[in-house]
């Protein structure tokens, strides 16, 4: 199995990220560290170098995080992400949020932010890593115009089911189930009727975890994998392999 989406290289773990990623290792294939902007994107791409051959990076720019960026802040991430395009599997994490942010004008500053980052994913031929929180739809209906973003990951689908019927139908869009449908009756129900090979998983660490309290670590993916077992009514060992060969295939790794 392995983790599509979590920061790691976030200071949560600065006190012990060589255990974290051992207890990763003895249970998944890898797991992929998104940045959130300038400085966790350098952290990122260190961190994938110490862990190489297991920890993957992709560089983003977290539409909460970077709604009020200046153009030069928003410009320097742009430029990063050109210069180490070779060193990444994928730009994101990016997108727009609608959950945290009800402001219009900055709605709108999330979108021409979001919309730079997928021409860099067009022009580039590079997976998009979306964040994508009450703004599923539009991100969908904007990405109709971009024909050589090679494939489209929903990191932590939370749209409706009508919705991720259109996503499934699409060539080579994916959406990635978190530890949140360990504990989510509404994700349960959702991730029911997704087809599996339309399914990445992920964590999300330090987030998403079993309680408020805890720490998420990329392990733990192995909850969401028995979780999906359970409401795909499959082996565990097809959901691992299914979902482990999606992954492969979205990031090329
Ligand atoms: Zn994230």
């Amino acid at each position: 199995m392995i983790d599509t989406h979590c920061h790691v290289n976030f200071k949560d773990y600065d006190e012990d990220r060589d255990e974290v990623v051992e207890r990763a290792k003895a249970k998944l294939i890898g797991f992929i560290d998104s940045g959130f902007g300038y400085e966790s994107n350098i952290k990122s791409l260190k961190q994938s170098k110490e862990y190489e051959g297991f920890a993957y990076s992709t560089f983003g720019f977290h539409p909460v995080s970077s709604q009020n960026c200046t153009q030069k802040e928003l410009d320097d991430v742009k430029e990063q992400v050109i210069t180490h395009m070779d060193e990444i599997v994928a730009i994101g994490e990016v997108g727009m949020d609608f959950y945290y942010c009800t402001d219009k004008a900055l709605r709108e500053r999330q979108k021409e932010i979001f919309l730079e980052f997928v021409e860099l994913a067009d022009e580039y031929k590079k997976p998009l890593v979306i964040h994508g929180r009450d703004a599923e739809k539009k991100i969908f209906n904007m990405l109709e115009d971009y024909d050589d973003i090679p494939r489209v990951v929903f990191h932590c689908y939370g749209g409706s089911v009508k919705l991720a019927r259109r996503i499934a139908d699409k060539d080579e869009y994916y959406m990635s189930c978190s530890t949140q449908v360990c504990y989510s009756t509404a994700h349960q129900e959702l991730f029911s009727k997704i087809p599996l090979e339309r399914i990445l998983t992920e964590t999300d660490s330090p987030y998403l975890a079993m309680t408020k309290e805890e720490r998420n670590e990329p392990a733990n993916v192995a909850l969401a994998v028995e979780k999906l077992a359970e409401i795909q009514n499959m082996d565990v060992s097809i959901i691992d392999e299914t979902t482990e060969a999606n992954a492969h295939h979205v990031f090329g790794i």
